[in-house]
């Protein structure tokens, strides 16, 4: 089967390159094994949050680092235009101002873009309200209510804690570890939202607002904004332990845009090797369909990092898997961590060495028709510099306009 792009690895950075080159009339194939980060987002897409002027901060990052390879202009041309790519494709992020995020353990945390719906702090701090409802689900372990209120509390917002209960849950309650973000917007669907806004409704009575975590609205954003019109008050919500709601909803958003516009995603496959002629990339076999060859012109892998098998670490070795591509890791497994676990650890800055055009090598010889995107990347270190969504979207934006 013959098409003119196949990318290798359907998160948030294959569907990206995937969706930016069906849009430029590009007949393309993502074939993606499973899960991805999507699964485990926080709500909030950072760009550079270890500062707090990320666009400044971007000029002193080495030239090895995914940001440097796509030079200033070229990452604030693409970062200006993120909202309205999401937004076209069904995703709404909030960015217009600078702000910060509330993790589930209730700290605040730089943000570039926030998924609608989800509580933003300004850089100011101040809230605008000054009692909040804090609305917890019975029996829902993966958001502890007191740490959101110890945090909010911080913005200055007195906080009370409430929890609400439906018959409509009593199954999956039976079960704890049934009783998952995920099943609850299953169920959280519908009348039985009505009935969830009802609740909320009464029991946030003299406070100014309401807090909830993100349990509604998997398959896309209208169950939110109806729950936001039963509620007299504005309710705002915080990211829950993983599965995330919200990142798989963008996820879905994202593939359901890809194939409406022409795309093919072949999901729980996985691509096993590659079929090379001199320096370029002819086609590639997946698991499910034997000798089958999937040809195109151009290649983008996008298989993520540890967390996806897009990289293997062995006893004395890190390698890519699919094509052998070279990694920038050291040799000595001694250098690959910190004995601090807080600490820079150099793993995490481990990935593919790539050119300025984003195209890997193997045995030290450029693939020509082969981009990486994404968290498979080496030279960046996406937790302590938290720029992990930011080089997924961004790479992929900008290998989409490689792509000739
Ligand atoms: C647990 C976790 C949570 C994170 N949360 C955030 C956050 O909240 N905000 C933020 O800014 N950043 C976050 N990050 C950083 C994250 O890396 C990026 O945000 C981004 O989602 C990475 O996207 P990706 O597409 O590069 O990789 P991934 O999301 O890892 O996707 C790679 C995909 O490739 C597939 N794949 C791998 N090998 C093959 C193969 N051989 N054949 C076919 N498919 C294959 C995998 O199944 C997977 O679906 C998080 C990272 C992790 C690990």
């Amino acid at each position: 089967m013959k098409f003119d792009t196949v990318i290798i690895g359907g998160g948030l950075s294959g569907l990206t390159a995937g969706l930016s080159l069906v849009k430029k009339g590009k007949k393309t194939l993502i074939v993606s094994s499973g899960q991805s980060a999507l699964h485990f987002f926080s709500g909030s897409f950072e760009l550079l949050s270890s500062s707090d002027e990320p666009f400044k901060a971007i000029d002193t990052l080495p030239e090895t680092h995914p940001y440097s390879r796509i030079g200033r202009d070229n990452l604030l041309r693409l970062a200006e235009g993120t909202g309205q790519f999401f937004a076209s494709a069904g995703v709404t992020l909030c960015g217009d101002e600078p702000h910060k995020r509330l993790t589930p353990m209730g700290f605040k945390k730089n943000a570039w873009l926030t998924s609608e719906g989800l509580l933003t702090i300004p850089d100011s701090g101040t809230l605008p309200w000054k009692t909040a409802a804090v609305v917890n689900i019975c029996g829902f372990l993966d958001f502890h209510s007191s740490f959101i209120c110890a945090g909010l509390g911080k913005c200055g917002l007195e906080c009370r804690e409430f929890t609400v209960n439906l018959p409509e849950l009593e199954k999956i309650r039976q079960n704890p570890t049934e009783m998952r973000s995920t099943n609850i917007a299953k169920t959280l669907t519908g009348e039985v939202l009505d009935k969830f806004a009802a609740e909320i409704e009464r029991v946030s009575a003299g406070c100014d607002v309401v807090i909830l975590p993100v349990v509604v609205g998997i398959q896309d954003e209208s169950e939110c904004k109806r729950l936001c019109s039963l509620v007299s008050r504005p309710v705002k919500m915080v990211a829950t332990f993983p599965p995330s709601v919200p990142g798989i909803r963008i996820q879905m958003q994202l593939k359901r845009q890809f194939c409406a516009a022409g795309g093919t995603y072949l999901l729980g496959d996985t691509v096993t090797d590659g079929v090379f002629e001199g320096s370029r990339l002819v086609g590639i076999h997946t698991a499910n369909h034997g000798d089958s060859l999937f040809t195109a012109d151009d290649f983008v892998i996008a298989s993520g990092s540890f967390f996806s098998h897009g990289l293997v670490a062995e006893r004395n070795r890190v390698y890519e898997p699919v094509f052998g591509l070279d990694v920038l890791a050291s040799d000595e497994r001694g250098e690959w961590f910190a004995m601090d676990v807080f600490d820079n650890q150099p793993y995490m800055s481990f990935g593919l060495s790539v050119d300025n055009e984003f195209r890997p090598s193997a045995g030290g010889a450029v693939v020509e028709n082969l981009r990486a995107v994404g968290s498979v990347l080496g030279g960046f270190n996406p937790l302590k510099e938290g720029c992990g969504a930011g080089v997924a979207i961004l790479t992929a934006m900008r290998v989409a306009e490689l792509i000739s």
